[in-house]
């Protein structure tokens, strides 16, 4: 928790609480707008549903929840954050495949 005198000596416009996708890309846009910007996280590691971990085997690493983005790759924030996040060393890896689900007719 931050004390008056660290507020005081580092100035906040926005506190964020949680690092989850949609707090991320918030602190993300307000700090590029200039905005000093404080995000909380209660869990040990950022990233919540957007995290990658070793949950099977030693080495292999993959998506813990989150596995798809076809809304965000589509929409404006994307667009506006490609640039950044690619040079961060994000790529997403797609195959020509199609997923379906197959559901029981009623
Ligand atoms: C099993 C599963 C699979 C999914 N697969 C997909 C998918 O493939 N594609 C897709 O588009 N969506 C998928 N979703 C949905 C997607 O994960 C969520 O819509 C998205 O992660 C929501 O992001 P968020 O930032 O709102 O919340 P979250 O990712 O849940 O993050 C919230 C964060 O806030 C923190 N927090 C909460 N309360 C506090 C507090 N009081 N103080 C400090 N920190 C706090 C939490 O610890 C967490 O880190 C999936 C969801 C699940 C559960």
């Amino acid at each position: 928790m931050l004390g008056a005198t660290a507020c005081k000596r580092h100035p906040i416009d926005a506190v964020i609480v949680g690092s989850g996708i949609t707090s991320l890309v918030c602190a993300v846009l307000l700090a590029r707008d200039g905005r000093k910007v404080l995000v909380l996280e209660h869990e040990g590691r950022l990233g919540r549903c957007i995290r990658t971990d070793e949950l099977m085997l030693p080495g292999l690493r993959h998506d813990t929840l989150y596995t798809a983005h076809p809304l965000f790759l589509v929409g404006p924030v994307y667009a506006a954050l490609k640039e950044g996040l690619q040079s961060a060393g994000l790529i997403y890896c797609n195959t020509g495949a199609g997923t379906r689900k197959l559901l029981k007719q009623p």
